[in-house]
């Protein structure tokens, strides 16, 4: 399997362009074989991340075809066995204790000092009217730590450019003190480093405690949504945040929920997250992202036809990451087909995309959305209870199913339970009026429909 694998990856080689194949598949390295399944080695667990999620099904039909076999393809993140050749000097980097994406250990008392991704910088961020806010905050924080804005509340939908500015921040304050102590750390693997402090009965809170609170200048911490219900995690969060907020440490938070909008968030917590400033970054607009496109393919290499940066942008409206992945996969598509890059080229290879798009949202998709946004559950949302927490919502998700589904009144009722026509009409007429006179209902719309599947 070996030499399939080497005879795959020079067939790629021979396909793309050497910038991409050096950033990409060059740094794959074949690990094992067993079963139909092809495990890779990779060092940058980013690039693990974005080959898995961009060219994993690709690299499978290319090794599958010179296999003459079906072949399914495994990337883990490993370091190579022998020292490489030094790389180019690189971007600074911080320290990060995300250790479960790092494949690093989870004990509290191990904190490993691991790199942040040093392409997330203020200059790869593309700026627009959608961002230009939040990136003007972003800044001014990484100028002034703990003097502009204590705390800074990101918040934004899933792929909008949440994590990269919390890491160009890290880069930035990194690059003008190289001693100062970054702490990166997800809502997510604080609640597992708590755990496993309070699993080690020795010295785990102890070192959990002091690495948050007493060894951090700032403190990063991302998808803070992920706190919801876990009381345990929110109680040690808040003692983190005074501890460092009144020794004058800067704290950035990030999340995909305006604060008064993460169900079952303490009180005390909430209140905090607004003592600063909160920036929202919106989805960008056709510019910007044709903009964001045509700044990756410069960085990877590319040349990037105008007319498909447009496709491209117009078909993917409100997540950076599926934009880049849409590209991804063009590229790709096209290079490994020996096929050149033009609209028509780029329009099959989103074929599938494209066709999602087109008919909107299912019913099924918005009821979830609106109801894991409300924090109630689906069966109320389709019942028939009346009380305000359950029909607020429900009106809501009627609304946006007539406003984004292509379904009729009458269907929308049947999905709601097999309510009345006219049930609906009723909920999308009080919606529209209210939404004309009250923002925090216009904002609150937003925040769901960015939710919303592009
Ligand atoms: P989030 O944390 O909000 O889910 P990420 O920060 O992970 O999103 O961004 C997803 C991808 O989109 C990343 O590769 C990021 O670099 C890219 N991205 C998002 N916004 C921009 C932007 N304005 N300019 C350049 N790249 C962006
Ligand atoms: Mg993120």
């Amino acid at each position: 399997m070996r030499a399939n694998w080497e005879a795959a990856i020079a067939a790629i080689r021979r396909q793309v362009t050497s910038d991409s194949f050096e950033r990409f598949f060059g740094r794959l390295r074949y690990a094992e074989f067993e079963g139909g399944l092809l495990r890779l080695h990779i060092e940058d667990p980013f690039l693990r991340d974005w080959i898995d999620d961009n060219y994993r099904s690709l690299l499978e039909a290319q090794v599958s075809e010179v296999a003459g076999d079906a072949v399914r393809i495994e990337i883990r993140v490993a370091a190579p066995v022998a020292p490489e050749p030094t790389p180019a000097p690189a971007p600074p980097v911080v320290d990060a204790t995300e250790s479960s994406r790092f494949g690093g250990g989870t004990e509290a008392t191990d904190f490993p000092e691991l790199p942040l991704n040093p392409h997330y910088t203020f200059e790869t961020f593309v700026v627009g009217p959608s961002n230009q806010f939040v990136h003007a905050a972003c800044e001014s924080v990484a100028r002034n730590p703990a003097r502009a804005y204590n705390p800074l509340f990101i918040y934004g939908g899933t792929g909008l450019g949440k994590t990269h500015l919390l890491f160009a921040i890290a880069n930035a304050l990194r690059a003008q003190n190289p001693a100062i102590r970054i702490t990166y750390v997800s809502a997510e693997e604080f609640t597992n480093q708590l755990i496993a402090g309070i699993k080690n009965s020795g010295h785990g809170m102890e070192a959990f405690r002091e690495r948050y609170r007493s060894r951090s200048d700032v403190l990063l911490m991302d998808d803070v949504h992920n706190l919801v219900g876990k009381e345990r995690t929110q109680e040690e969060f808040f003692h983190t945040f005074n501890a460092l907020h009144q020794s004058n440490k800067q704290i950035i938070l990030t999340s995909d929920k305006f604060p008064q909008d993460i169900p079952k968030l303490e009180e005390r917590l909430r209140s905090r997250f607004t003592w600063g400033l909160i920036a929202d970054i919106m989805p960008p607009e056709l510019e910007t992202r044709v903009a964001i496109l045509e700044r990756k393919a410069e960085r990877d290499g590319l040349t990037l036809p105008s007319d498909v940066a447009f496709l491209i942008a117009s078909r993917v409206p409100s997540n950076v990451r599926e934009l880049e992945g849409a590209l991804t996969r063009v590229v790709a598509t096209c290079s490994l087909g020996g096929r050149r890059l033009t609209r028509e080229t780029a329009a099959e290879a989103l074929k599938h995309v494209l066709s999602e798009t087109d008919k909107g949202p299912s019913i099924e998709t918005i009821l979830r959305i609106v109801a894991e946004h409300f924090d109630v559950k689906i069966a109320d949302l389709r019942g028939p209870r009346r009380h305000r927490t359950i029909a607020h919502p429900r009106s809501v998700a009627m609304y946006l199913c007539r406003k984004h589904s292509q379904a009729s009144f009458p269907q929308i009722g049947e999905s709601f339970g097999g309510k009345d026509h006219t049930t609906v009409i009723h909920a999308c007429k009080k919606i529209e009026a209210a939404v004309a006179s009250d923002p925090a209902l216009r904002s609150l719309l937003q925040s769901i429909e960015r939710k919303l599947p592009a």
